[in-house]
């Protein structure tokens, strides 16, 4: 199918009256039938009989309707059971002939046998075997054209799946952000695991388009919907010879609850007569997504030029449906599934290892303070979006990871990557645009004094810098830190982090170090019904202040999250950072927000956790999402601090702030806005949160469900009066949760704290699937 739709032939009825008495012989009542670019108009003549009379577009070529000619008369030999149209001969025993229009274009014109039947749109209820039938069908249609060959046949078209990529041209017309996502990440496997495959796949002669207007089926009774032939070869090419099952595989499976079993059936058919290559079956699922991409972006195209047509949009629901649902199926589960109706069996790719040599690899070259999640290890080998893929074929929903801020392998950011890789990676001693614009770009996104940024690689280097920094400032070396905090692993971040210091291993406070109390409004001294809360809870802080100035010191910092992660989900009280940050100010000291965990749009109502508590920090540092999970980090301040902290010492940062990394934090950004995350984590999180409210009265279980957006926290308890921490109750609900496919973990000072924040594309629907699982789980452990 070309997608030029001028010059398309406009014919009257009457005319193709005259062209059927004159050409044929055939007397008859015509009517047209839509068509994409020819002209069809059905015809019935005097005895009831039926035909296609068909009048090609002026792009049409001779060669290659004798090709379909040859191709239909060696299926109609090989494959007597089932129907083809076939070429009605002119008067003038012709295939074909051509008629001129009053401008003076030359058309095509052919006259097909009329098929009988339904179409494949019209039946609703696909059993097995018809599934299987259309397999077999397409195998024997196949096989029959593995024989032939012809040069027109040669050509390029945007509907063949090996011009796949032609589909990211058309990208742009896909309005909803989270389908345009949805299909540029599965152009992106395309383009990575299945392009570089194609030639090395058999190829042969295809019909190329067993779609659902395409397959026609016979119906004799509910369960006995046989397979009956296929129409229109317009589109028939020299391909991969896999193609013709991904097409139809793409419409076969539409509709369905288990489009994958469905496809098994069609699989098993198609192998039946023709056996399947363990290289097609690898790459079969991909394919099958491949071709909804080719469907979804010229439907995309199309609605762009017509756009009052509801028809497109009705008609390509289905293929969103499905391709919503191909994520959600781990392409190793297709892939095990497709090959075991083959008889293949699944073996593992020689270079891959499996868990336990991984492991055992693991406790023999990797050091042993680092600890591996889950009692059985996930070996987590693909990321997609929000979801994770494990070697076992398994699917999870990823609600816990936060690095992969707007979903895994995004493929802008993976472009932007492979792009700027390509083209120059370097250091900041030489002069780029990419630094400035992104510093420009990030500080834009910050209150006003906050103009200059540092380049890092992890947070826990930003927080040992910005700790550097206040302390150069300020001559001082005391800092205030709250209780349960975590900010990094150097050893500078160690000594203010009281989650590391006072827990496993850890060595104590540093007495320039000083702990506040953690501004827990759950578990705290001051607790929710307190309105005075936040600045009671300062107030300590204030305290701590004297106590650093009775030793005749002074403060050069205070750090803190501005909604706390590893501490348990808090959120801080109104007024609490407000109240801290005048009394810090107030001694000289520093204001650090760290925002390595909650930045970029995470909370929904605001791009800042620090907004959320109306402040300005002095300096902020950033982490975790500012590069979807590539190595990147900054520190955000003053230009009045950054100039004081230029004291001499030279900061440079051999890979802080190289092309690839700014390039990629740019990406991010662009992706937060055009995508509109911030409010999909404001609208989803505020779903998601009151959802998980609404258990606290059905589980005894939750004591509290608190946070704000995409970043939740469910305290568990064992009593309400003691608030006994349910740690072990709270580590079964994280397995189980694995168990029932959603990652999720547990954080804060207990270890009882159900910690939720997923990329920040997570649905509705994502949420739904979440809260149904952990209902369940909380019914067994209920029980
Ligand atoms: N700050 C906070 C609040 C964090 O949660 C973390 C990491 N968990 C860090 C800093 C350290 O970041 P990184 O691991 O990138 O060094």
């Amino acid at each position: 199918m070309s997608t030029t739709t001028s010059l398309r032939p406009t014919f009257t009825n009457k005319e193709a009256i005259i062209i059927l008495r004159q050409q044929f012989g055939i007397i008859g009542e015509v009517t047209l039938l839509d068509s994409y670019i020819d002209q069809n108009f059905k015809v019935e003549d005097e005895k009831g009989k039926k035909y296609v009379l068909k009048i090609s577009h002026p792009s049409e070529k001779k060669e290659f309707l004798d090709a379909q000619f040859q191709a239909l008369e060696l299926l109609r030999q090989n494959c007597p059971q089932y129907h083809f149209p076939r070429y009605i001969k002119t008067i003038k025993a012709k295939n074909y002939f051509t008629i001129t229009d009053k401008l003076g274009t030359q058309f095509f014109v052919r006259l097909f046998s009329y098929l009988d039947g339904t179409f494949l749109s019209e039946i609703k209820h696909h059993s097995p075997e018809m599934l299987f039938n259309s397999g077999r069908f397409l195998g024997k249609m196949g096989r029959a054209l593995l024989k032939f060959d012809h040069p027109a046949l040669h050509r390029e078209l945007d509907w063949d799946l090996k011009n796949t990529l032609s589909s990211l041209d058309r990208i742009q017309f896909i309005n909803n952000p989270h389908q345009r996502r949805l299909v540029e990440y599965f152009l992106l496997q395309f383009e990575t695991m299945v392009f570089p495959e194609l030639t090395k796949l058999r190829r042969s002669v295809i019909h190329n388009d067993a779609n659902e207007n395409n397959l026609l089926f016979e119906i004799n009774g509910s369960e006995k919907t046989e397979i009956k032939g296929i129409i229109d070869f317009g589109d028939m090419a020299f391909s991969n010879t896999i193609n013709e099952l991904a097409i139809a595989l793409a419409y076969l499976m539409m509709n369905k609850n288990e489009p994958v079993e469905a496809a098994q059936h069609v699989i098993k058919g198609y192998s039946s007569v023709l056996k399947l290559e363990t290289s097609e079956l690898e790459i079969l699922y991909h394919l099958i997504a491949a071709r909804l991409c080719i469907s979804l972006t010229m439907s995309a195209l199309a609605k762009h030029r017509e756009p009052d047509n509801k028809y497109i949009t009705i008609s390509e629901k289905p293929a969103w449906d499905l391709l919503e649902k191909l994520i959600k199926v781990n392409p190793v589960l297709a892939e095990k599934q497709f090959k075991a109706v083959c008889n293949i069996k699944a073996s593992p790719k020689n270079t891959e290892l499996d868990p336990s040599q991984i492991l055992q690899l693991r406790e023999k070259h990797i050091g042993k303070s680092l600890s591996i999640s889950y009692q059985q290890p996930l070996k987590i080998i693909r990321g997609a979006l929000q979801y994770l893929y494990d070697d076992e074929g398994r699917t999870f929903l990823d609600a816990v990871n936060n690095v992969p801020h707007v979903g895994h392998c995004h493929p802008k950011v993976v472009k932007t990557v492979q792009k700027q890789m390509a083209v120059l990676n370097t250091n900041t001693r030489y002069l780029h645009d990419y630094i400035v614009q992104y510093a420009q770009r990030l500080t834009g996104k910050m209150d006003n004094p906050l103009q200059v940024c540092f380049f890092t690689n992890s947070g826990s280097e930003a927080n040992d810098l910005a700790l550097r920094m206040a302390r150069t400032l300020t001559g001082q070396k005391d800092v205030i830190v709250v209780d349960s905090a975590y900010h990094g692993t150097t050893t500078a971040d160690i000594e203010i982090s009281p989650y590391k210091f006072a827990g496993k291993g850890g060595t104590g406070c540093e007495p320039f170090i000083h702990k506040v109390e953690i501004p827990d409004i759950f578990r705290g001294r001051y607790k929710s019904d307190d309105p005075d809360a936040g600045e009671k809870y300062a107030g300590h802080v204030r305290e701590a202040i004297a106590e650093i100035q009775k030793i005749g010191k002074n403060v050069a910092a205070f750090i803190s999250e501005t909604l706390m992660g590893v501490a348990g989900q808090i959120v801080l009280p109104k007024n609490y950072l407000k109240e801290v940050y005048r009394a810090i100010r107030e001694a000289g000291g520093v204001c650090i927000a760290d925002e390595v965990q909650i930045g970029f749009g995470r909370v929904g109502t605001r791009f800042w956790g620090f907004e959320t508590q109306g402040v300005v920090p002095d300096i902020v540092t950033l982490g975790k999402p500012i590069g979807n999970g590539f190595p990147l980090a900054a520190v955000v301040t003053t230009k009045e601090i950054a100039d004081k902290f230029a004291n001499g010492m030279e900061y440079f940062n051999t890979y802080g702030g190289n092309p690839v990394s700014c390039a990629v934090g740019l990406a991010v950004l662009e992706v937060i806005e055009q995508e509109g995350l911030q409010e999909n984590a404001r609208v989803v999180g505020e779903y998601l949160k009151g959802k998980l409210e609404e258990l606290i009265g059905k589980y005894p279980l939750i004591g509290d469900v608190r946070g704000m957006g995409l970043f939740i926290g469910i305290e568990l308890i064992r009593d309400k009066k003691n608030m006994e921490p349910a740690d072990s109750e709270a580590a079964l609900i994280v397995e189980k949760m694995k168990d029932e496919g959603v990652l999720i973990s547990t954080d804060g000072a207990f270890h009882n704290v159900l910690k939720i924040k997923p990329p920040i594309i997570f649905s509705k629907a994502n949420a739904d699937f979440l809260v149904e699982k952990l209902n369940k789980i909380m019914d067994e452990i209920a029980n």
